[in-house]
Formats: C-alpha cells, sequence, structure tokens
C-alpha cells in the first residue's frame, strides 16, 4: 500500500492538485458532486456564472433565495436537497465572513463542518484537503474498492481507511491530493465495477490479478 502512489503516477502521471477551480468553487462543488458525475457539476456551475451578480460566489449563493439555488443547480441532480445543504454550508461560512484564511484557522474545523446537516465526511475532507490545503486524506468508495482489489485490505469504515493513509503516507497537501485524484482516474478508467484487468498498467502489483 505504501508503493500505491508511486504506481500510479508512474502509470497516469502527474495530475496535481487534481481538483479545478478556485478554493470557492472547489466549496460548492464539493456539495453539487455528491451522488453525481463531474459533467453535471459543471453545468450547475456554468449556470451559477450566468447569473452570478456579486464578485464573491459564496455570498453571492448565500444571499440568494432557496428556490432560485436550487433552480440555478438543478444540472446537478437532488437540487432541492443539495440547495439546503449548501445554504448550511454558507451560513456557517457567513459566520466568518466567508474569509477562508479565518476559517482554516479554526480549532476543530473538521469537527464543526462535520456538524452542518448534509455534510459529511467525503465532502468535508474533500474542502479541507482542496479548498483550504489542510493535510487529510479523502476517502471514497473507490479508494474502499482498490484497497481490497489491490492489496486485500477490506476497511469499510471511513476512518480506518483514512487512518490506513496516515501510517503508510507523510501527512502532506500536495500528495494526498494528487494520491486521490490519481484513486479516482484509476478506478474510472479500468478498475471500474467491471474491472478491465488486461488493459491495467499495475496489475502486476495487484493481488486480484494475480
Ligand atoms: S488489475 Fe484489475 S482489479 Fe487490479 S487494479 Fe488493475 S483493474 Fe483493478
Amino acid at each position: 500500500m505504501k508503493n500505491l502512489y508511486k504506481l500510479l503516477l508512474k502509470a497516469y502521471g502527474s495530475v496535481g492538485k487534481w481538483w479545478p477551480g478556485t478554493s470557492e468553487e472547489i466549496i460548492v462543488t464539493a456539495v453539487l458532486t455528491q451522488n453525481t458525475n463531474w459533467k453535471n457539476v459543471e453545468r450547475a456551475l456554468e449556470n451559477i456564472y450566468k447569473n452570478k451578480t456579486k464578485e464573491n460566489l459564496l455570498e453571492y449563493l448565500y444571499e440568494l433565495p432557496i428556490g432560485y439555488l436550487s433552480e440555478l443547480i438543478k444540472p446537478a441532480g437532488f437540487f432541492n436537497l443539495k440547495a439546503r445543504r449548501l445554504k448550511n454550508l454558507l451560513s456557517f461560512l457567513k459566520e466568518y465572513d466567508f474569509e477562508l484564511s479565518k476559517i482554516k484557522r479554526l480549532k476543530n474545523l473538521r469537527e464543526k463542518l462535520l456538524k452542518i446537516n448534509g455534510i459529511g465526511k467525503e465532502t468535508a475532507d474533500s474542502i479541507l484537503l482542496y479548498a483550504l490545503e489542510i493535510p487529510v486524506f479523502v476517502v471514497d468508495a473507490y479508494t474502499k474498492r482498490l484497497l481490497k482489489r489491490m492489496y486485500n485490505i477490506n476497511l469499510s469504515d471511513y476512518d480506518s481507511v483514512q487512518n490506513l493513509f496516515y501510517e503508510n503516507y507523510p501527512k502532506n497537501v500536495k500528495l494526498f491530493q494528487e494520491l486521490h485524484g490519481l484513486i479516482v482516474e484509476h478506478s474510472k478508467a479500468v478498475c471500474r465495477k467491471n474491472p478491465i484487468c488486461s488493459e491495467c498498467k499495475i496489475s502486476d502489483n495487484c493481488k486480484k490479478s494475480i
């Protein structure tokens, strides 16, 4: 498992920070991307920008009536639910005047984010890692599946998977950003629900394929 980063990096090349957009956009797309694909997230974001009337994206969305926000983010699916979740998150950020540098310095920030209705561990950690550049590792279903297939590590609990990465890798923002990105890219390319092992560039190191 210690070799995963090097293997993926060699196979796919650098993906850098991977999650596109400004910090403000990442905060919004972290919610929009729940249970949908990235194309739909982009369409929702385009709608927002077409109608944006304020400089600060977060402040603009905070001030929008929730019904209108739902309309704008419709392409992302579950739009009423996501509008409520976004509003909850934006209300929290508003307490700190949407100043991300101030928010980044808050004590127990992860716990605070997790107390917001609709913000789970994957969303909170995505915001921390990609928007605020705090070294937490983002775990998703792809990560769990890859660990099981490659290393016979069968962990379903989010924190146990995250801790495994902390035990095996230094806590480094750039590394965690890129490693999570590489896992997603690899899982979409070949290590799908029905894996295409014949086309996998890291199959020599995978327990499932041996
Ligand atoms: S060999 Fe197959 S199961 Fe293993 S990582 Fe590659 S695609 Fe996934």
